[in-house]
């Protein structure tokens, strides 16, 4: 299968790519965590990158849309993939439309979370992540049992650089302004599956499933 979970920031598309890549053994594309990567290991890239991500903008079209077209002519992505955060403009998709169909692998479905947005803006403020491990908690529903200390390493928590309160209204706005018009456009290309992102993380993943024709 190749699947684009499209959705806001705090929709939960990082959660259910990882459950999918685990039931479906195809892996979780995420441009996000890459350019986060890039920064961490500070190559030109991160460098070029960073700048634009702590303030919530997008990176620019060129820059994501060539490290998409490497990564999926990666051997683990013969089999299929889940593109999480990628595309997120009209520009980005048109892109991808043409390196799929150069590579005669159309995609299979475009998943489009949805959730409100008082709803996605108290989610991302309280999400942290284990700096040594990656593991991810959210303060309210998913706490650490030792505050600050993650529980599977006892490495330290923190919060995004750019999960703060008015950086996340600024990636909400990015969001409405360029990335919701792919749901017209994938649901005029009749692959759009909509699913509603309230509630648990497992009911969440049952309806997505269930759209997939992936149950059991
Ligand atoms: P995410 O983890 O998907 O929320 O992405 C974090 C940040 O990385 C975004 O706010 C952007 O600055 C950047 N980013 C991730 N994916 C893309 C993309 N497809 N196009 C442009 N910027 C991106």
């Amino acid at each position: 299968m190749r699947l684009i979970l499209l959705g806001p920031p705090g929709a939960g598309k990082g959660t259910q790519a990882q459950r999918l890549t685990e039931k479906l053994g195809i892996p979780q594309v995420s441009t996000g965590d890459m350019l986060r990567a890039a920064v961490a290991a500070g190559t030109p890239l991160g460098r070029e990158a960073k700048a634009y991500m702590d303030r919530g903008a997008l990176v620019p079209d060129g820059v994501v849309i060539g490290i998409i077209r490497e990564r999926l002519k990666a051997p683990d992505c013969a089999r299929g993939y889940i593109l999480d955060g990628f595309p997120r403009t009209v520009a980005q998709a048109e892109a991808l439309g043409e390196t799929l169909e150069a590579m005669g692998t159309p995609l299979t479905a475009v998943l489009s979370l949805t959730v409100d947005p008082e709803e996605l803006v108290r989610r991302l403020a309280g999400r942290r992540s284990c700096g040594s491990c990656g593991a991810a908690y959210h303060l309210d529903t998913a706490p650490p049992r030792r505050p600050g200390r993650c529980d599977r390493c006892g490495g330290e928590l923190f919060q995004r650089e750019d999960d703060r309160e008015e950086t996340i209204r600024k990636r909400l706005a990015v969001y409405r302004d360029q990335t919701a018009p792919l749901v017209v456009y994938y649901r005029g290309r009749g692959l759009l599956k909509e699913v509603d992102g309230r509630g648990e993380i497992a009911d969440v993943f049952a309806r997505v499933c269930r759209l997939l024709g992936a149950e059991g």
